[in-house]
């Protein structure tokens, strides 16, 4: 049994994850997580629907957290990690937690792919999973 950490936040087909996000009809705004208007404020319509986005991208930013946050962010076998900022391409930027770097490895602008990974074990819901990008090739 497993779970995703938050409704609506991605989709898993087998053991793929696709992010959902949200398409402005009228401007082509795309935005993660789900949004409930168009943020934009030149657009009149407004009028969005459920976006699958793409599951490759180019990592464009990270940092590396290097404390504990605070228990409100669960997770098991807490140890450094890295947050990353991925271009999946049309101006669209997703932060997300990287997998399979080495943290002092971390290179600008590496092809990434989404990835689901457990956060943690969750007495009711089984393992809870997160979405992550992992490097396109392994290194
Ligand atoms: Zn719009």
């Amino acid at each position: 049994m497993s779970a995703i950490v938050a409704d609506g936040l991605f989709a898993l087909h087998g053991d793929e994850p696709r992010l959902i996000g949200t398409r402005c009809t009228a401007c082509d705004t795309v935005y993660f997580p789900q949004a409930p208007s168009c943020r934009n404020p030149d657009c009149r319509e407004k009028t969005i629907e459920r976006a699958v986005l793409p599951t490759r991208g180019i990592l464009v930013s990270y940092t590396v957290q290097r404390y504990q946050p605070p228990s409100l962010f669960r997770i098991d076998d807490w140890q450094p990690y890295a947050i990353g900022l991925v271009d999946l391409g049309d101006g669209l930027e997703v932060m997300g937690m990287l997998s399979g770097f080495a943290l002092d490895g971390i290179a600008i602008r590496t092809p990434v792919r989404l990835v689901a990974e457990p956060l943690y074990a969750d007495a009711e819901r089984g393992l809870v999973l997160t979405y992550k990008f992992a490097p396109e090739i392994e290194p």
